[in-house]
């Protein structure tokens, strides 16, 4: 051999230098301009916790990493970094699932195939990007010593792939719950490494969703993410006080600024107090404390096979605090809203009010809307915001229950009362006194007596049906319905045409999606007045609180679907009877005549202003967040 065939000879077969994976993405990663808010060679010092996350994968004794970040943490660089690293320093087959393909064409094409070409040193690793090469496609790439895959959580082909040492899901929580019907996508991928038992690498990067739960029958629900990352060592990210030095995990709620109005929240004003010292810390300070910033494991005695990581918005990258807090206060007074900005923004998990706290938070609620003391005679049942009444009347052997609702904008919605009629439903007597019961008049704050507009009575009993149908037919022209609940979780709200009965119309009303309104609405933050918001009166006793919180999601095998059903052992005749007396709303009433209504009811004399200040609530936003489907009212037959 020459000299220059065995210079050649040694340059190649020089092994790579032993890197872990924070040192390797720093010495040949480049990210493109055009991509990512940091272009230009990669410096992980702007997202230090990347490094520890990173070098755990690399580290031989782990074999599953978890990372739970909120969005402007890096965490899509983060991913890129994982499939170059395996694709150039220690090659191996891998398999990357985004939740949908859309999503996984997104990730090659928008960010790997920018980043290899503005990276030197991994230019052509797939191969030459311009050639008709079948080696190297969007969703397919391969490279020495193995092949990536990529594909959508949505679609069981791409995930049923060849044997792979490496796999990861991207955005986890944002998957379906199941691909196809082949079954969980996180189960069939994970099945793909069973031959690299002690090498491979799973790989869960996400910001997370609901807090998880299990129902009765062990079945989980909520963020999947979350449930792993509580499987792992559950490393949170601290920083050091830059006064105290004491190392804290900068947690949000504790974020102090300035109230801006309307406006966003001047930077000047924000700081955080540091949990010992109370000395302001600021946007300034952040990065003299990155430097130092580390992850603190809380699992005692987890295995390092499994190392789980939780970096939250105030330490996520790219994240400044002021634009958090002006964030927040705009979406702080919607749950839906609120929801996505915790998840995403801060990368916490939602936790939904558990029922039994709920109830007394429901509870606290529960006072007279008159505001006057309980010995001094009711001023009125129905406040100002409402102008239209509604009941729902669910039949048991021997009784009626009938609630009675008050609507405003928005389906914002006000108790007035909950009350049983005993009686036979087989035999005349219940039926007259429910019809008594309907011509009372309640008052309003205005000083008016208001009728009830509408009605709807449950004809799902199959022996009571009959009786049912004969009461509402002769009153359907005042708009008395009768409903029975569609099996279907995914039926509409109320039927486009009622179902032809003898005698008269029966409506099948979407039970499943009606309960999901209400259950979504009673977890609004308490004093969250406005649209859809749900008032207690005094006359909500703890049963009938219980009731209203009786139902709970379950998994249906049949349809794939979770649905509401009642709890085991519970009572729900007043979630019932919410649910009916909503789709008589929606029966009935559309919102813009409510908001005629209200303005006659209020102010008849200046109805010009008030037309104003009505038009100026924002419910027309507010209510298409809560309604996904448009109620016209369509009672005739
Ligand atoms: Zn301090």
């Amino acid at each position: 051999m020459n000299e220059a065939v065995r210079a050649r000879f040694r340059r190649h077969c020089r092994p790579k230098p032993k890197l872990t994976m924070s040192e390797w993405a720093e010495r040949y990663v480049v990210l493109p301009s055009a991509t990512t808010r940091q272009a230009g060679k990669l410096r992980l010092a702007v997202a230090p916790y990347l490094r520890t996350v990173m070098d755990a994968i690399s580290d031989p004794r782990t074999q599953r990493v978890t990372f739970i970040a909120p969005s402007q943490s890096a965490k899509t660089t983060f991913g890129i970094v994982v499939v170059l690293y395996f694709a150039h320093q220690e090659p191996s087959p891998q398999l990357v699932v985004q939740p949908t393909i859309s999503m996984a064409t997104d990730f090659s094409k928008g960010r790997l195939t920018p980043t290899v070409e503005a990276s030197p040193d991994l230019n052509g690793i797939f191969g030459v990007p311009r050639s008709r090469d079948a080696n190297n496609t969007i969703l397919s790439k391969q490279f020495a010593g193995g092949q990536l895959d990529i594909a959508g959580a949505n679609s069981p082909a791409g995930l049923a792939s060849r044997p792979k040492r490496v796999v990861m899901f991207d955005e986890v929580d944002r998957y379906p719950e199941e691909a196809g019907n082949e079954g969980d996508p996180i189960s069939i991928g994970e099945a793909r490494t069973r031959s690299f038992q002690r090498t491979r690498k799973i790989i869960i990067v996400t910001s997370p969703t609901d807090e998880p739960v299990q129902d009765a029958d062990g079945r989980w629900s909520g963020s999947r993410g979350w449930r792993e990352y509580l499987e792992g060592t559950r490393e949170v990210w601290e920083e050091p006080c830059p006064h105290c030095g004491e190392y804290q995990v900068l947690t949000f709620d504790r974020l102090k600024y300035g109230d801006p109005g309307d406006g966003a929240v001047d930077p000047e004003t924000v700081y955080y107090p540091c949990v010992v010292c109370e000395q302001p810390i600021t946007e300034e300070h952040r990065p003299q404390m990155r430097a130092r910033s580390r992850f603190r494991q809380t699992r005692e005695g987890a295995s390092l096979a499994h190392r789980s990581f939780h970096v939250q918005g105030l330490s996520a990258a790219f994240a400044l605090w002021d634009e958090l807090a002006t964030e927040f206060r705009k979406k702080k007074n919607d749950p839906v809203t609120l929801k996505t900005f915790l998840n995403t923004a801060l990368g916490v998990v939602w936790k939904d009010v558990r029922a039994e706290n709920q109830k007394d938070l429901l509870l606290t609620r529960a006072k007279r809307y008159d505001g006057l003391s309980d010995d001094v005679e009711l001023a009125y049942d129905v406040p100002r915001d409402a102008g239209v009444l509604t009941a729902g009347v669910d039949v048991q052997h021997d009784r009626l229950e009938v609630s009675l609702w008050a609507w405003g904008v928005g389906q914002q919605a006000w108790l007035v009362t909950h009350e049983i009629l005993h009686g036979d439903p087989t035999q005349p007597l219940v039926w007259e006194r429910l019809d008594e019961w309907r011509a009372l008049k309640w008052t309003h704050e205005s000083g008016a007596k208001l009728p009830i507009t509408a009605m709807a009575v449950d004809a799902g009993d199959g022996n009571m049906a009959n009786h049912v149908y004969r009461w509402c037919a002769p009153r359907l022209g005042e708009q008395v319905f009768a409903v029975k609940g569609h099996n279907s979780p995914t039926a509409p709200l109320t039927p486009r045409v009622p179902t032809k009965v003898k005698p008269g119309r029966l409506y099948m009303i979407g039970v499943n999606g009606l309960t999901e309104r209400w259950y979504r609405r009673l977890n609004m933050p308490d004093g969250s007045h406005g649209p859809g918001y749900v008032h207690l009166n005094h006359r909500a006793t703890e049963d009938f609180v219980k009731q209203l919180l009786g139902m709970e999601r379950k998994y249906d095998p049949k349809t794939r679907r979770r649905r509401w059903v009642p709890r085991k052992n519970t009572r729900v005749e007043a979630a019932d009877c919410a649910n009916y007396a909503l789709a008589a709303l929606l029966l009935s009433t559309r919102d813009e005549e409510l908001v005629a209504i209200l303005r006659r009811m209020n102010d008849p004399v200046t109805a010009e202003t008030t037309g104003k200040a009505t038009a100026a609530m924002p419910y027309a936003t507010a209510a298409d967040l809560y309604d996904s489907s448009p109620s016209t009212p369509r009672w005739l037959p």
